[in-house]
């Protein structure tokens, strides 16, 4: 219920204390997190829709925090966004990924192509654009390996940075545009944007091949794909039918279940030397 006038938190519940101790206790954690090494880096396998072969990984974050356990991105990449933490976070987690995965495609014969989340909080801030390119020059990561997935819910405000994305493709790098179908951008936005893949979100895909809603929506954002030329990644595939029928609508890559869960770094190390399939 909402209260009147001066007395605001007459209604506050134990419920809403736990929730805002829990949020205090997320952002003092996030604080230190960046130096005492509870953050870490997955990485979830990017396959051929075709024949399930490895084309790349997504960097997802991990946090261990001392007292709540592991927290999932969804509940502190939002905290991280509005108390500013995200610029650290986010170049932690790049600097971190490109480290690994230029080890990895030095090691093993296999062009693999990574994918890293960025807010669009950390594109407002100044350096954005010199910070990505510094981070590829001091690990080495080609920068055409890179991609640079960014939420749909945010393309508003992306359009009036239209100009870090182009600078962003001046580097090398390429730009996703993550759990496509869920914001609302419109179609001739993405038209005037230098984007070179969309990833159909997860809720379009769990129903498939089932619910004709869904059907209708994967062949929309496939017709949309093909016609502007762009790559297109399904995620959340998690039955071989739904890999199918996205296959046959000419989508390129999936990311799930059925393939992978996010790994740890050794798990990944154990995949691309081989030991998983035998
Ligand atoms: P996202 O970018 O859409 O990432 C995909 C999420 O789906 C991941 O959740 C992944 O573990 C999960 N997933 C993958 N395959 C399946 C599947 O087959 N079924 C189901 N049910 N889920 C699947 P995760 O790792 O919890 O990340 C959640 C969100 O947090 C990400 O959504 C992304 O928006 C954000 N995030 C994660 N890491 C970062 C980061 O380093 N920076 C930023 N800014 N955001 C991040
Ligand atoms: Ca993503
Ligand atoms: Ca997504
Ligand atoms: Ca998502």
């Amino acid at each position: 219920a909402k209260s009147r006038g001066r007395n605001r938190y007459a209604f506050y519940s134990p419920d809403m204390a736990a929730r805002t101790r829990e949020r205090m206790l997320i952002e003092q954690g996030l604080v230190r997190a960046l130096e005492d090494n509870s953050l870490t880096v997955y990485y979830q396998p990017v396959v051929d829709m075709a024949d399930g072969s490895l084309v790349g990984m997504e960097a997802l974050v991990r946090w261990q925090h001392p007292e709540l356990g592991l927290v999932p991105p969804d509940r502190f990449i939002g905290v991280a966004e509005e108390s500013g933490l995200i610029d650290g976070i986010g170049a932690w987690v790049m600097r971190t990924a490109c480290t690994q995965a230029m080890i990895w495609l030095a090691k093993y014969p296999i062009e693999l192509r990574l994918a890293v989340n960025v807010s669009v909080r950390e594109m407002a801030a100044d350096n954005f654009v010199d910070r990505i390119s510094h981070t590829l020059q001091e690990t080495g990561f080609p920068p055409q390996n890179l991609e640079i997935e960014l939420t749909e819910s945010t393309l508003q405000s992306i359009e009036h940075s239209q100009g870090l994305l182009y600078q962003l493709k001046a580097l090398g790098v390429s730009i996703a545009i993550d759990d496509f179908g869920t914001g609302f951008s419109s179609l001739g936005l993405l038209k005037h944007l230098p984007i070179d893949r969309i990833k159909i979100d997860r809720s379009f895909v769990r129903d498939l091949p089932a619910d004709s809603n869904d059907i209708a929506i994967a062949r929309a954002i496939a017709a949309i794909a093909s016609s502007l030329g762009l790559q297109m990644t399904a995620e959340g595939v998690e039955e071989k039918a739904q890999q199918q029928f996205l296959h046959e609508l000419g989508c390129q890559n999936a990311q799930g279940y059925l393939f992978s869960r996010p790994l740890a770094r050794e798990e990944f190390e154990q995949l691309l030397s081989g030991d998983k399939q035998n």
